[in-house]
């Protein structure tokens, strides 16, 4: 444990490493008190470093070393330094080999970094700095080597050990980073399949799982087939080994890990059935093993120079992943979830005290740093580029990095000049999405000329301060628009007064802090429709009336701003009604509009049923007025809403169809909003579905709608039997963990302690944690933030308590604590006085140790 003041690491301070490994062969002895790693290096002096006299210094963490050999010979006491977190030999050849033998103790590995134990099976996690956990390395993602791995005398790269479980890793030909080194062994059994690359070649597929969940993994399967012809027919990538492996492991503090060739993956994030996984986990599973699959292209074939350039890897992939679930599913529905995400959560990053630019400058602990701003927003960058240069030079871009790279370890900028060079587009200035920090305000007003024809739109760019950055300079922002005429009909959007066939949908690109643009021949003031398909990751300022809210959500053609429309509706209505008496009126025309959309057939329905969700409570922090929303609609529109339950329900055999998605997601959605008014009806409707799903989407559905209502008796009685139907069944105990753990009515302080007591809770568990205790402090808004405080010092109490086994989990559960300025000051002041208490317990991780700091400084 730490006693000094974690350093900070500067991207400034960056220097070539001063020796390279050439291979790294590791033997593993496995026992059940510990393990000993036998590492033989094959180093040699960097030509390209300055450093002609550097000592060897390699990094460590938590080892105990036994041996350190150079060329063959022991190396005494005084020829080397054991400090702890490095090994230094100071005297070393040009090249050589150096051995070091150590000890180390997965079995009490509760961090989940490097090698430890998860129920009785032996796994690894190394990024972002693990390996230095299992023995001394240069653990740096440019120190690119050859591994070769044998474990108790087998010295072929799968085979038994001598208690009967398989091990498995193989011999990589392709040189990698450390981060990227994966063993497994356990007592597992082995799914298989094969695919046939664009070239031919047969690819064994072969999928690990405990005996148990043997059954679950088909799913995945089918979604990492799509997902190499996806990579072959998009972007020209096939599959280089001739085998490709995935592993389900229980206790993970990430959702999954692309090692080369073996992915190791959350079991919550790849096993999946009819009766055990909702929709929204068959989608997500779909989604993670293509986006780990991706990876092998953009993040190991080209990895990334330091972990700065983390989104070099991370924003393309998930740009690649979220185009290939728009591909599999409805592309509107997949940008309104992406858009929410970032909206909810992304914007609130960049707004807070952790707000850092998609390629930071500085960072004490690099795992806190695995956030939103790098993944989502970063994916937002890459879709910037793609959709400035369209779709073709965005491919003959990526095809140019790829082969430029190849074997590389490069950075973002490496990534943004492939792009440049490819298409001849000049993205000086668009680089400032790399380094600048916070969430840019687009200012956009209008006027009409009647007498002209002239409609004029002028938008104002600025970005808010964040810690560290102030006075920013513009961005490139790729803005599309629309304009729609009175009678709903798009109009030609002519910049100039004489263009003649002109589209009704333009891309314009913002430089400056101020832009106007004039639209010509136009004959009565439009409506317009602002940044379609959200084309930048920015929020837009526009002073939308009611009707002109109202009539978007009707006629825009652009699926994505017809739900943005909605969206900004209802948040207007909520808003006012902040402070209001309860018995105040609601907006008729948001009840009409509901009406409308619950009782339309002719519209998409998975837009419908994304249409029908107001805005979180994340996204407005406004609980009650929300609430009150809510249940005067589901009053209003009871007839319409038993309706539409009924015209959703059956439909034949269980299929995971974006249809039969929707018709799932209407159905509950309606179910949830009549139980929100404990309409009796609704009950019976809710206890009957409860009894005949035959799959989990729907099983839960109800279950939700119970727990969330005021029926209590039907609610103990529902949970018990789900328990008692699926306690054998972690992924599915996890869920029934959340839907308590999220609700206002079944999850309160008392109700939370509980659940932490409950016989299947396990505190090593990363998913059980994130199920009660992070369900409860980010989605249980109304019980978190409890007037009295009590919900922050829980909050605090089991942060302290986690910093000690597993401080990257910890140091994310503060997340919501962090906002504490954005909260009222009865509030505010609880809400630092728990971050304090943190912040003073002893021995602190540097995980958590950066967090709150960092959320304390003025
Ligand atoms: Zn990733």
């Amino acid at each position: 444990m730490r006693t000094s003041q974690p350093q900070t690491i500067y991207l400034s301070d960056y220097k070539v490493p001063a020796y390279l490994v050439d291979t790294v062969d590791l033997r593993f002895e496995l026992f059940e008190d510990g393990a000993r790693v036998h590492s033989t290096l094959e180093l040699r002096r960097n030509p390209e470093s300055d450093e002609v006299s550097a000592p060897l210094e390699l990094d460590g963490d938590s080892l105990t070393l036994e041996s350190v050999a150079l060329d063959g010979a022991q190396l005494a006491a005084g020829d080397y330094e054991d400090r702890g977190d490095q090994l230094v030999v100071r005297s070393v050849p040009e090249q050589f080999t150096l051995t070091v033998v150590t000890w180390i103790e997965p079995q009490n590995n509760t961090r989940l970094e490097g090698l430890y134990k998860s129920s009785g099976m032996f796994c690894t996690q190394c990024e972002a700095e693990g390996f230095r956990c299992i023995t001394f390395f240069p653990d740096r993602p440019d120190v690119m080597a050859r591994f070769r791995t044998r474990s108790n005398g087998n010295d072929v790269e799968r085979g038994e050990l001598e208690n009967g479980r398989h091990f498995v890793t193989w011999e990589d030909p392709f040189p990698k980073p450390c981060y990227l080194f994966a063993l497994v062994a356990g007592d597992l059994v082995e799914k298989r399949d094969t695919f046939t690359t664009c070239s031919a070649r047969d690819i064994d597929l072969r999928m690990y799982v405990e005996p148990r969940n043997a059954e679950k993994c088909d799913h995945a399967m089918d979604s990492l087939k799509r997902s190499m012809r996806w990579d072959e027919e998009v972007y020209g990538r096939e599959y280089d080994l001739d085998i490709f492996m995935i592993v389900a492991v229980d206790d993970f503090n990430m959702g999954a890990m692309e090692n080369k060739g073996l992915n190791i993956f959350n079991s919550s994030c790849v096993l999946a059935s009819q009766e055990t996984a909702t929709d929204l986990a068959f989608q997500r599973i779909e989604a993670i093993v293509a986006h780990e699959y991706f990876h092998n292209w953009s993040g190991n074939r080209v990895t990334c120079r330091d972990w700065f350039q983390l989104s070099l890897k991370e924003g393309f992939t998930v740009f690649r992943d979220s185009q290939f679930s728009a591909d599999m599913g409805s592309p509107t529905v997949k940008r309104i979830e992406d858009v929410t995400l970032l909206r909810t959560a992304q914007f609130a990053e960049d707004g807070g005290p952790m707000a850092h630019p998609v390629r930071p400058a500085s960072y004490m602990e690099i795992s806190n740093f695995y956030t939103l701003t790098i993944y989502e927003k970063g994916a937002e960058v890459v879709r910037m580029i793609h959709t400035l240069l369209g779709p073709d030079l965005f491919r003959k871009g990526s095809d140019l990095y790829f082969e430029r790279h190849d074997g590389q370890a490069v950075t973002t900028d490496d990534f943004v000049k492939a792009m440049e060079d490819a298409s001849g587009r000049d993205l000086r200035q668009f680089r400032l999405w790399y380094e600048q920090a916070g969430t840019p305000v687009l200012n956009v007003s209008d006027d009409y000329d009647a007498d002209k024809g002239v409609y004029r739109l002028t938008i104002e760019q600025s970005i808010p301060d964040t810690p560290g950055q102030t006075n920013k300079k513009p961005q490139h922002i790729p803005f599309a628009l629309g304009l729609l005429g009175q009678d709903g009909q798009p109009l030609p959007l002519k910049l100039g007064a004489g263009e003649a066939d002109a589209p009704t949908e333009r891309g314009l690109e913002l430089t400056e802090a101020t832009h106007s643009f004039e639209f010509h021949g136009i004959e009565s003031r439009p409506v317009p429709s602002l940044l379609r398909h959200f084309s930048a990751p920015v929020r837009v300022r526009y002073a939308w009336s009611r009707e002109q809210l109202l009539f978007l959500m009707s006629h825009d053609p652009d699926g994505f701003n017809r739900w943005d429309a909605g969206q900004r509706l209802a948040v207007d209505v909520i808003q006012s009604l902040v402070g209001a008496p309860d018995d105040a009126e609601i907006e008729p025309r948001l009840v009409e509009a509901y009406r409308k959309l619950i009782s339309d057939t002719e519209l998409d329905q998975a837009l419908v049923a994304k249409m029908l969700q107001l805005p979180s409570e994340a996204y407005l922090a406004i609980h009650r007025a929300r609430d009150a929303v809510l249940r005067h609609l589901a009053g209003a529109l009871k007839a319409e809403l038993i309706a539409c339950y009924q015209r959703h329900q059956g439909g034949g055999p269980y299929e995971v169809t974006p249809e039969a998605i929707a018709r799932r997601s209407l159905r509950n959605t309606a179910l949830a909003w009549l139980l929100m008014i404990d309409d009796q009806e609704g009950r019976e409707l809710a206890v009957s579905q409860l009894s005949a799903a035959d799959n989990m989407t729907d099983r839960m559905g109800a279950l939700r709608a119970l727990v969330n209502s005021g029926f209590e008796s039907d609610r103990q009685q529902a949970l018990d039997e789900f328990y008692d139907r699926f306690k054998d069944d972690p992924q599915v105990v996890e869920q029934w963990f959340s839907v308590q753990a999220a609700s206002d009515q079944a999850g309160q302080l008392p109700d939370i302690q509980r659940l932490l007591e409950h016989p299947a809770f396990d505190w090593k568990n990363p998913n059980k944690i994130r199920s009660v205790v992070g369900a409860f402090a980010g989605q249980n808004l109304a019980a978190f933030h409890n007037p009295d405080g009590s919900g922050y010092e829980f909050l605090a109490d089991q942060v302290c308590r986690l910093d000690d086994s597993n401080p990257q989990i910890a140091a994310r559960l503060v997340t919501p604590l962090t906002r504490w300025r954005k909260f009222a000051p009865s509030y505010s002041a609880r809400m630092k006085s728990a971050l304090e208490r943190i912040r003073d317990k002893s021995g602190l991780s540097r995980d958590v140790y950066e967090v709150v700091h960092k959320s304390l400084a003025d």
